[in-house]
């Protein structure tokens, strides 16, 4: 159980990711399951829809021929009777009926051919003469009626009867019974074709659309129709692209085809293009998801890395403050009591409190210039100086320490002199100063330290060179950085707050320049500030310029 937990905390990062993606994962593969059901259906559900719409139109154009049929085709078998033309005036249930061509009554009275007369629907009371295909599809669908009538026993007739025969004279037929249900004639009437193509059927067909379809998919769908030999006979709209259609016959026009398809895609394909939009939207999301997760699993990452570090950093320090002070309290106390009388000991401890103290305030500096550029306080003050003299003069407070530890520094500068540069001396003595306190520190036993000025095109140099434990390569970048300290080798014995190096790269930045290392392990390492020269800065009203949080009011032009 301790283990296990032990386990975990350690691996936190880990187990928190895992905890992620794993039901992401999950989650992902169970979309992809339901999106594919989805896929099948939505297909199967289109196609259905589809077909609704057609039967819904089919059933229109049934209703409409059959209710016209059935309130048109009245006359009674009284009107019959007599001898020559139908003489009532009530022949037909209605005038003027809508979608028909011709309306007639045959009379069957024991004759073949029967008689037959013909009715204008549009005034049904007069006698017209129709043309010969007409006669014809006439006297062929009333045949069988015809027929039907010379029997003795009168058997059940249908109640409307059509006749497609003749696609052009498509024939709608009722039978007159007597009462005593024998057939005696036929009322009927011929379909206008042309009415139906041009009039009825568009008509249908855009009623019946919103009932299936809202409007802004309408302009999706494309309802045609064909006739007996495949001729478009009607369009919605102009069609290119994918042929796939739904299609149902018609009634009383059973050779026509009324098809559907949308205008794009069809059923299968949207279904496709739909799952496939989904998956990748979803894949999308999840790769975002795992971005973030990433993310704010390495800013975790580095924000515990960073309080580890700043936990070390109060330790380090606590230790950096108590060795020296402590040092500082026991010779003190011996010069307080008067124990020590010899000249050369007293003047001994005094130049060692005087180091110590040094030190501590190198130490205080740090860390109070660190707080300051955290919060964006640091100031500088830029002056026109030669950093020979500054370099040299800083070297000089250091030289009774240095004696103390057994330290030879060799300090070579070029032969003719530097060129000045615009700097604020404090915080450049302080950069220094840091660069020589870690060759001090991580030097080992190699004790001697060389410090270099020199020129690089441009820019003034200021090399630190030690020959003590040196830097990994792959820890070099990361030694600027606060609070970092090589966790590796022999650096683990020395103490520090691992802020030095970071201020010093900010103090260089701040002056347009750069902090380069070069190091080897075991052999040492050269840490080499650049600064640009006077020279290369404009507007320069170098006195007392001031810069806050690193950004220096001076212009300085672009390195090469
Ligand atoms: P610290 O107070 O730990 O010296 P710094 O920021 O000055 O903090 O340095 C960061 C780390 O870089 C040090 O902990 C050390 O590991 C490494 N370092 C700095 N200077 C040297 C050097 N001259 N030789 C070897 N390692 C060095």
């Amino acid at each position: 159980m301790l283990r296990l937990r032990t386990f975990l905390r350690r691996h936190i990062l880990w187990v928190g990711f895992l905890a992620v993606i794993v039901p992401l994962l999950c989650i992902l593969a169970l979309q992809y399951r339901s999106l594919n059901e989805l896929k099948k259906t939505s297909t199967v559900a289109q196609h259905v829809w589809m077909k609704n719409y057609l039967s819904d139109v089919s059933k229109e154009v049934k209703y409409f021929y059959k209710s016209n049929a059935e309130q048109t085709l009245t006359t009674p078998a009284s009107a019959l009777q007599a001898e020559g033309e139908p003489k009532a005036n009530y022949l037909f249930g209605k005038c003027d009926v809508e979608g028909a061509k011709l309306l007639f009554v045959a009379a069957f009275r024991g004759k073949d051919p029967a008689e037959v007369y013909f009715y204008n629907p549009a005034n049904n009371k007069k006698t017209i003469v129709p043309s010969s295909s007409e006669a014809r599809a006439v006297n062929l669908a009333i045949a069988p009626l015809n027929i039907l009538s010379q029997e003795e026993t009168p058997k059940d007739s249908p109640g409307l009867l059509v006749d497609e025969y003749d696609p052009e004279n498509r024939v709608i037929l009722k039978a007159i019974k007597n009462d005593a249900r024998q057939v005696v004639g036929v009322s009927g009437m011929i379909i206008d074709t042309e009415y139906f193509r041009k009039v009825y059927l568009p008509r249908a067909i855009q009623q019946s659309l919103p009932k299936f379809f809202p409007d802004d998919a309408q302009d999706n769908i494309i309802v045609t129709v064909h006739d007996s030999n495949g001729q478009r006979v009607l369009a919605t709209q102009e069609f290119k692209g994918q042929d796939d259609e739904t299609t149902t016959g018609l009634p009383f026009f059973s050779d026509w085809r009324l098809g559907i398809r949308s205008r794009h895609m069809t059923p299968e394909q949207w279904a496709r293009w739909n799952f496939n939009v989904s998956i990748s939207l979803s894949a999308l999301m999840t790769v975002m998801l795992l971005g973030g997760i990433v993310l704010a699993l390495r800013t975790a990452s580095r924000e515990i890395r960073l309080s580890q570090m700043k936990a070390d950093f109060v330790s380090n320090v606590s230790h950096e403050l108590r060795t020296p002070l402590s040092s500082i309290r026991v010779f003190g106390e011996f010069l307080k009591l008067g124990r020590v009388k010899d000249e050369e000991k007293i003047c001994e401890y005094g130049q060692y409190i005087e180091t110590e103290s040094r030190r501590l305030t190198q130490l205080i500096n740090n860390i109070l210039d660190f707080s300051k550029i955290e919060s964006g306080r640091k100031t500088y003050q830029f002056e026109r100086t030669g950093i020979t003299e500054l370099v040299g003069e800083t070297l000089k407070t250091f030289d009774v320490q240095f004696k103390q530890q057994g330290f030879s520094i060799i300090f070579e500068t070029p032969r003719t002199p530097l060129p000045q540069a615009i700097v604020d001396t404090d915080a450049l003595a302080q950069a220094f100063i840091n660069l020589l306190d870690n060759a001090v520190k991580y030097s080992g036993d190699a004790k001697q330290i060389h410090v270099r000025l020199g020129q690089k095109e441009d820019f003034l140099t200021i090399s630190v060179t030690d020959h003590g434990i040196g830097i990994p390569r792959e820890e070099q970048s990361k030694i600027f950085d606060k609070f970092y300290r090589v966790s590796t080798g022999l650096v683990h014995d020395v103490k520090g707050s691992g802020l030095g190096l970071s201020l010093v790269a900010h103090i260089v930045k701040a002056h347009h320049g750069r902090v380069t290392v070069e190091s080897e392990p075991g052999r040492g390492s050269t840490f080499t500030i650049e600064l640009p020269e006077a020279s290369r800065v404009h507007g320069e009203e170098e006195k007392t310029r001031g810069m806050v949080g690193g950004e220096p009011a001076l212009t300085l032009e672009a390195r090469h």
